[in-house]
């Protein structure tokens, strides 16, 4: 579920060729959250060490990996409108990521004394071998998040799901993705029809207990406050139970948009911005992707990026443990401005 950590436009079709599918239900429109921007001039992020203006690019060292994301596939049971993965029921440019395949990474994060093994898409129900995964995954003692639509691949293995509640408790957490507090925009972003099953996933994880919480959007210029005190009224009329003033149970992500202009971020920027790189999401976490048409997996530097060469780490953790260059629009937008951690 890309967009439960933020899905957006153009990164996928513009590495892989690969273009949005029309399905039956896709959203019509523009996305309501498409950022208002100029281009990008093609100078910036051309350099993984100096910007275009000629500064030292910013790097992100990885301090240690406390999150390891597993990229279950990119198919989905949606194709929203601003998907940043362009994850959709025909999309499979990151294969089905396997049980066998991922466990060498889960033995290599225990190793590293890894606490969470998130998950997400496309739709990680979707995956065949999902739920054995995120078996394997809790028997060892990791935390697990998993991000979904709450949707109909969901709602088929409600019965495994209960098991796990039983279990493990609240050490699995679900996070589940509804981009607006109204139902309009929502469906403007993911599809006619979107809504009311994911509402109606939302109330039965919700009724039994689950540890949830929901990842949601802000149209351009709409105030935090007041949509965390809209998600706050939907969620008491609809009887589920996420604190929506708690940032960690619904996370608002910032907009992404690669094509979009945006001010490059240089070593200076930190003590400008009064932020540090072990805030950044790529100084505790990465992602394994198993890219269509590759022998095995891969590790990204995030979840952000999963197809760009330049963030492709290597095919074990211990490779892969390199500083990261902030060389594209996403890291400076999402990660740095927007301050935005998929693991928040
Ligand atoms: S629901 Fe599917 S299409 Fe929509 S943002 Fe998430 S992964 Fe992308
Ligand atoms: S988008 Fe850039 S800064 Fe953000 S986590 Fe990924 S590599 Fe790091």
């Amino acid at each position: 579920m890309a967009q439960e950590m933020g899905g957006h436009a153009g990164e996928a079709a513009a590495a892989d060729g690969v273009s949005r599918v029309a399905s039956r239900n896709a959203p019509a429109g523009p996305s309501p959250f498409r950022v208002e921007a100029p281009a990008l001039p093609v100078a910036k992020f051309a350099d993984p060490r100096w910007t275009a203006a000629g500064e030292e690019r910013a790097r992100v060292p990885l301090t240690r990996l406390e999150t390891l994301w597993l990229n279950t596939g990119t198919l989905c049971n949606l194709a929203c409108a601003s998907c940043y993965i362009e994850s959709s029921p025909v999309n499979d440019a990151l294969v089905y990521l396997t049980r066998a395949a991922a466990l060498p990474f889960l033995d290599e994060a225990q190793t590293l004394g890894t606490s969470e093994i998130g998950f997400t898409g496309g739709e990680p129900f979707m995956n065949p071998d999902f739920l054995p995964l995120l078996e394997e995954t809790l028997a060892r003692g990791f935390d697990a998040l998993v991000l979904s639509n709450a949707m109909k691949p969901m709602r088929r293995h409600e019965a495994a799901l209960l098991e796990l509640r039983e279990r493990y408790g609240a050490k699995l957490v679900l996070r589940i993705s509804l981009d607006h507090h109204s139902q309009a925009v929502h469906e403007g972003e993911r599809g006619p029809r979107s809504w009311g099953p994911a509402m109606q996933g939302l109330r039965w994880l919700s009724e039994n207990g689950f540890s949830l919480a929901v990842a949601g959007r802000m149209v351009p210029g709409e105030d935090e406050r007041e949509a965390r005190q809209h998600y706050a009224a939907l969620f008491a009329r609809e009887g589920i139970a996420v604190d929506a003033l708690d940032p960690a149970r619904l996370v608002l992500f910032p907009e992404m948009d690669a094509a979009a202009d945006i001010a490059e971020i240089t070593t200076g920027c930190w003590s400008i911005l009064g932020k540090s790189p072990a805030d950044i999401m790529c100084a505790t976490s990465r992602m394994v992707v198993h890219r269509k048409g590759e022998p095995g997996p891969r590790i990204a530097a995030c979840t952000l990026i999963p197809y760009h060469r330049d963030f492709d780490l290597g095919d074990s953790l211990a490779e892969a443990s390199g500083d990261v260059a902030l060389n594209h629009p996403h890291c400076a937008r999402f990660c740095v401005l927007g301050g935005a951690s998929c693991s928040a």
